[in-house]
């Protein structure tokens, strides 16, 4: 039970984050004391379920966001939507431009990682 409350609290603050966020700041961001290892484990069942995904910020970080969609199947789970980090504030969104992702014959795409880096519209000034 105890679980499932941690789980509602994780996906509540990815609902309200507007922003991709790293597990340390999901930590900080929740009421609720839930370790490490704890988050991870969780963020990761929520990947594996369609309803998370990540991209790797600059600083190594995998940062976090809510699936703004319906996935059919793991085969369609592709995010072909840009992300952008920001280099001042380090601040990681998900875009909703996206781009084709090229299908590659010899090629089996399991994932698309597809950050942008430069200025935010708040410290571009
Ligand atoms: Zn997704
Ligand atoms: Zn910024
Ligand atoms: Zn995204």
């Amino acid at each position: 039970m105890r679980n499932t409350k941690h789980q509602e609290a994780v996906l509540n603050f990815l609902k309200e984050a507007e922003k991709a966020v790293t597990a340390d700041q999901i930590r900080e961001g929740i009421s609720e004391k839930i370790n490490k290892t704890t988050v991870y484990r969780m963020l990761d069942r929520f990947v594996e379920a369609d309803k998370v995904h990540f991209v790797t910020g600059q600083d190594g970080k995998a940062y976090y966001a809510l699936c703004q969609h319906q996935h059919n199947s793991k085969e369609n789970h592709l995010h072909n939507h840009l992300h952008f980090q920001c280099n001042q504030c380090g601040k990681v969104e998900c875009l909703p431009e996206k781009i084709q992702v090229p299908r590659l014959k010899e090629y089996h795409v399991e994932e698309t990682q597809l950050l942008l880096i430069g200025t935010c519209k708040r410290c571009k000034i």
